[in-house]
């Protein structure tokens, strides 16, 4: 739905009263229009610094000339034109004075920041710190990165953190490319993991990165699934689009959209898990792609809350999704390097008032992520989780005003988010190249400033 504020405020004639009564002037974001392509960097000025003993360095710097960037180690004389992406490789740092170098950078570089730029900060895994101090150290590039977003997301830029596990280097050439790069538009102030839990994949090609690929996404007629569907699509996937029957008309238009297949199945019916099975493995010989996506609120307190709304909620958000899992895993559906993606949410991360179900089963999933995908990186399967916060579809819009105005605003961006923003965070997690990345949570809501 239309952001009035935003229009005005960035309207020549209405800024300046937006402005003057003090409100938020959400800044416009810069969108991917199509998939990936060939050279997402082509043209964009990136500023790569490290701190003395990095190991990352040199992996950073191939992903993104690889994608066409213009790398340069020093800031550029020219002050009219603006750095774009803006990198440092803090797997160095040891001790408290190190932390010193990310101050110099950022100190220097923050003020030539252009609009929409992305700041990625790499650090080592605290728990393979040699010591405390440095275990400390690295956790504190953290902190410093989720005040950082909070400071450039008034431009429209995100920034990130990725703890690298040493002799994950070549894993990040797909988590730098994704956190720096136009499809990170509304993930920011998140720290994700890259290991070398998961086998290898034989080929992880930076566009049409699904060619070849089956991938099934539950909740599709609207909204993130929707979104979703299309975006998998464009990465050259063959996309069943799964929907209740309720919903047939809207699925089977949402398909022929996208240029999928519509399966009209409710995932909560007792003969779900094998239906799912049977059409996969039967007219697709399997599925590589899993987006457990569908997902319902039924809202009350807990004292006002029916046994009904607390076991519809369960059932959709949780049970069915598991259940599931276990047949695919089970038959031998989900193929070798397959990739398992959950909705999650804020309230999961934060809980929210009136949705002690819903917060269950969406905090549920999270856990379920970090315990499952360690038993599937031997077959090369990743597992991870997107926690979206507030997303411009139909859900939110039937909040009240007001509620609707303050879940808007309260994050970095001052503004929501759109279903295509989740999605590229799906689709990064669906590629071959996140291989490095499993059993993680990453939250797609422009940092929001409320459970943060
Ligand atoms: P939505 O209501 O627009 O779409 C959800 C879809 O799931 C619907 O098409 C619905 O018919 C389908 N679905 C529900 N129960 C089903 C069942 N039993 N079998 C098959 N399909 C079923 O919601 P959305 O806003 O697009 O949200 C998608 C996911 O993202 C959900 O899991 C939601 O909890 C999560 N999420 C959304 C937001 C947001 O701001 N919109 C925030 C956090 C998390």
């Amino acid at each position: 739905m239309a952001d009035k504020l935003m229009t005005l405020a960035n309207n020549p004639v209405t800024g300046g009263l937006v402005r003057a009564l003090g409100l938020p002037t959400p800044p416009p974001l810069a969108r991917a229009k199509e998939g990936w392509v060939a050279q997402p960097f082509v043209d964009r000025v990136v500023l790569l610094g490290a701190a003395p003993g990095g190991f990352a360095t040199e992996a950073a710097r191939s992903a993104l000339s690889g994608g066409g960037a213009r790398v340069l180690d020093v800031l550029p004389e020219q002050e009219g034109r603006g750095v774009d992406v803006a990198l440092f490789d803090a797997t160095g740092l040891s001790t408290p004075a190190d932390l010193r170098s990310l101050y110099d950078f950022f100190h220097a570089t923050v003020p030539r920041l252009a609009r929409n730029s992305r700041v990625l900060v790499l650090v080592g895994l605290p728990e393979e710190a040699p010591g405390p101090a440095a275990a400390a150290v690295a956790r504190g590039a953290e902190g410093f990165v989720r005040s950082l977003g909070k400071e450039v997301g008034r431009r429209g830029a995100t920034a990130n953190l990725a703890y690298v596990a040493r002799g994950a280097e070549d894993r990040l050439a797909g988590p730098v490319r994704f956190f720096c790069g136009v499809q990170a538009t509304y993930v920011s102030g998140q720290a994700a993991r890259v290991t070398s839990s998961v086998r290898p994949v034989v080929s992880a090609p930076m566009m049409a990165a699904l060619k070849g690929k089956v991938a099934l996404v539950t909740g599709a007629a609207r909204g993130i699934g929707a979104a979703t569907a299309e975006r998998l699509a464009q990465e050259g996937a063959r996309v069943v689009l799964l929907d209740v029957p309720a919903l047939q008309d809207a699925l089977d238009a949402t398909a022929a959209r996208v240029g999928g297949e519509a399966l009209a199945l409710d995932i909560t019916a007792p003969d779900a898990p094998a239906r799912l099975v049977a059409e996969l493995q039967g007219r697709h010989g399997g599925v590589d792609v899993v987006v457990h996506n569908a997902g319902i609120t039924r809202d009350r307190t807990i004292a006002k809350m029916t046994p009904e709304a607390w076991d519809q909620v369960l059932s959709v958000n949780l049970a069915a999704i598991i259940a599931a899992d276990e047949a695919l895993l089970a038959s031998g559906a989900l193929r070798d390097e397959g990739r398992l993606v959950y909705l999650s949410s804020i309230s999961g991360v934060s809980g929210n008032f009136g949705q002690t179900n819903y917060a269950a089963t969406k905090a549920a999933l999270i856990g379920y992520v970090a315990a499952l995908a360690p038993t599937l990186a031997p077959r090369g399967i990743c597992a991870n989780a997107v926690a979206p916060g507030f997303i411009e579809t139909a859900m939110v819009a039937k909040m009240p005003l007001m509620t609707r105005e303050v879940g808007r605003r309260l994050n970095s961006l001052s503004q929501g988010g759109q279903p295509r923003d989740v999605a590229e965070l799906i689709a990064f997690f669906a590629s071959p190249g996140a291989y490095g990345v499993t059993g993680n949570t990453l939250r797609v809501c422009g940092q929001g400033l409320v459970g943060a």
